[in-house]
C-alpha cells in the first residue's frame, strides 16, 4: 500500500489569459475535508484507512514569470523529497505549466514516463504568444526533453493545425472526444503518470476553469477511464482549477473527488 504525498503548487504565472489557479490548492483541500463531503472512494477505500495521505503543504513560490527557473527548482525539490520518503506525489496545481518540473523530478528517478493526459487542449504549442513555458506548452517541453516514452491525450477538442503537427512530430496518441468510449482508451504501462486538467471535463461539470470548452467529458466518463487503470501510478496532478470562475464550489468538489479516486488507485499498489 503506497503512501500519498499531497503537495500544493500555488502557481498561475504560466496562465495565458486569466490568473486564479494559484488559489486552488487551499480550496481543494477544504473541499476534501468538508463536512459536506465524505472520505470514501468508489472502491470502498477510505481516507486514513486504506488511503494514507501525507499533506506536505504548499511549495513556496515566487509565482512570477521572471522567476520560473527558481520555482521549477522548488517544485522539483518538493517532488524529490516525497520520492525520497517512499511516497507517491499527488500534486494540486496551479496551472498546467507545473507539470513540466513535476515530470522532470519523477523521470530523474523512474526514467522516461508514460503519461495519461486529460485536457480539452493538447498543450503542445512550441510557444504561445512568445512564451515557451506557459500552460499551453508543457507537453512540447516534456516530449522534446525525452521525459516521456508515451503520451496519451483524452478529452481533446481544440487541436489546431500547429498542435496537430506537434502531436504527429512527437508521436502523441490522441483519443478524440467524438465517439468517446472510456473502455477503448489505451492505458499506458507503468511507470504511469496521470495529469488531469479540469477543463478536460465539460464546463457543465467543472465550470471553475479559465478556458471553458463545451463538449467535454462527464465526471462519470473520467472516473470510468481511471477505474480501468491497473498499472502502477508513480504520480499525478490535478491542475487548472480557477476559483474565480467556479459556481458554488462545485469544481473544487470535483477536484476533491478526484483526489480520493486517484488516492484509491495509488493505494491499490
Ligand atoms: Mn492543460
Ligand atoms: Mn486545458
Amino acid at each position: 500500500m503506497s503512501r500519498i504525498a499531497l503537495i500544493g503548487v500555488p502557481s498561475d504565472c504560466g496562465s495565458s489569459h486569466l490568473r486564479g489557479p494559484a488559489r486552488a490548492p487551499k480550496l481543494i483541500r477544504a473541499a476534501l475535508l468538508s463536512p459536506h463531503s465524505n472520505r470514501s472512494a468508489e472502491n470502498g477505500f477510505e481516507i486514513d484507512r486504506e488511503i494514507i495521505i501525507n499533506d506536505r503543504g504548499d511549495v513556496r513560490l515566487a509565482n512570477r514569470a521572471a522567476r520560473v527557473e527558481q520555482d521549477d527548482a522548488a517544485i522539483e525539490a518538493a517532488v524529490a523529497g516525497a520520492l525520497a520518503d517512499g511516497e507517491v506525489p499527488l500534486m494540486l496545481g496551479g496551472d498546467h505549466a507545473i507539470t513540466l518540473p513535476v515530470v522532470r523530478a519523477l523521470a530523474a528517478v523512474h526514467g522516461p514516463l508514460n503519461i495519461l493526459h486529460i485536457d480539452a487542449h493538447p498543450d503542445l504549442y512550441d510557444d504561445f504568444n512568445g512564451n515557451p513555458r506557459s500552460h499551453a506548452s508543457p507537453f512540447a517541453r516534456i516530449m522534446e526533453a525525452g521525459l516521456a516514452k508515451r503520451l496519451v491525450q483524452i478529452g481533446i477538442r481544440t487541436a489546431n493545425a500547429h498542435q496537430r503537427e506537434q502531436a504527429a512530430r512527437f508521436g502523441v496518441e490522441t483519443v478524440p472526444m467524438r465517439d468517446f468510449d472510456a473502455a477503448r482508451v489505451p492505458i499506458p504501462a507503468a511507470p504511469l503518470y496521470i495529469t488531469i486538467d479540469l477543463d478536460g471535463l465539460d464546463p457543465a461539470y467543472a465550470p471553475g476553469v479559465s478556458h471553458h470548452e463545451p463538449g467535454g467529458l462527464s465526471v462519470r466518463q473520467l472516473l470510468d477511464v481511471l477505474q480501468c487503470i491497473d498499472v502502477a501510478i508513480i504520480g499525478a496532478d490535478i491542475v487548472e482549477y480557477n476559483p474565480r470562475r467556479d459556481l458554488g464550489g462545485v469544481t473544487a468538489t470535483v477536484a476533491a473527488k478526484l483526489v480520493k479516486e486517484l488516492g484509491a488507485l495509488i493505494s491499490l499498489q
